[in-house]
């Protein structure tokens, strides 16, 4: 084990002791103080992951992130000192993958950092589809095939490539962020399919997420704000009481 982490902790004695205690792990650590040199590092060099402090000097960490986005960036876990709601929802919507607050125990530190690497892998090997067995299907028949080529999905005029990274509605792009990605891409893939918020959630944030499942709750409210009510169209349904299904059209 020796993946290589990026701390950005502008408290130089923080930044220490975890920097200790991965390189006590069997990682490699680097670290800085701000986030520009945060984002030149992240960029000169194939970090497995980045544990990145919120309130930074400069360019705070939701900026860092939103700059990361843009790249093939590694993984992200927040540090942040407060214990914000918000905070968090803007973290994880500029596509951190996890949070934790500060203070924290190592202990749980170092478990986030395991979950988000082994997540990471997970993704990477590209998530097949979600077994139906134990869903609950709607309407009757066989379900149409929602993918003509591998990785390429369509629901009307919503076309989303696994392979460009990219959503389309018709001619226009729509920019999502990596979470509401894997949100649409598993909803997309299991057309009339119902899937269960804890489905979606394990899909989206790994089988070893410890947090509320109401953060499915959030995404799609976001992915609905993108494409729903800019295109005056119901592709996400609520099931009560079950979770969210996209109906082939
Ligand atoms: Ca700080």
């Amino acid at each position: 084990m020796n993946e290589k982490i990026l701390i950005v902790e502008d408290e130089e004695s923080m930044a220490r002791f975890i920097e200790l205690e991965l390189v006590h792990e069997g990682y490699r650590a680097d670290k800085t103080g701000d986030g520009r040199s945060a984002l030149e590092m992240a960029a000169g060099s194939d970090y497995d992951l980045i544990l990145l402090d919120i309130m930074l000097p400069g360019i705070n960490g939701i900026e860092v992130l939103r700059r990361l986005q843009h790249t093939q960036a590694p993984p992200v876990i927040l540090l942040t000192a407060r214990d914000a709601v918000m905070d968090k929802v803007a973290g994880l919507d500029a596509g951190a993958v996890d949070y934790i607050t500060k203070p924290f125990a190592i202990e749980e530190l170092l478990a986030r950092i395991r979950v988000a690497l082994k997540l990471h892998s997970r993704m990477q090997a590209a998530a097949a589809p979600a077994p139906s067995a134990t869903e609950n299907r709607t309407g009757s028949g066989p379900s149409v095939p929602a993918v003509s080529e591998e990785g390429e999905y369509y629901w009307g005029e919503l076309h989303l490539s696994e392979k460009k990274h990219q959503v389309t509605y018709g001619s226009e792009e729509i920019l999502l962020t990596n979470r509401e990605f894997l949100m649409l891409r598993t909803l997309l893939a299991n057309q009339d399919i119902v899937l269960t918020r804890d489905t979606l959630l394990e899909k989206v944030c790994g089988y070893d997420y410890v947090g509320e499942t109401n953060v499915v709750d959030v995404y799609i409210r976001f992915l609905r704000s993108k494409i729903d009510e800019v295109y005056h169209v119901k592709m996400i349904q609520t099931v009560r009481g079950v979770g969210y299904v996209i109906k082939s059209e």
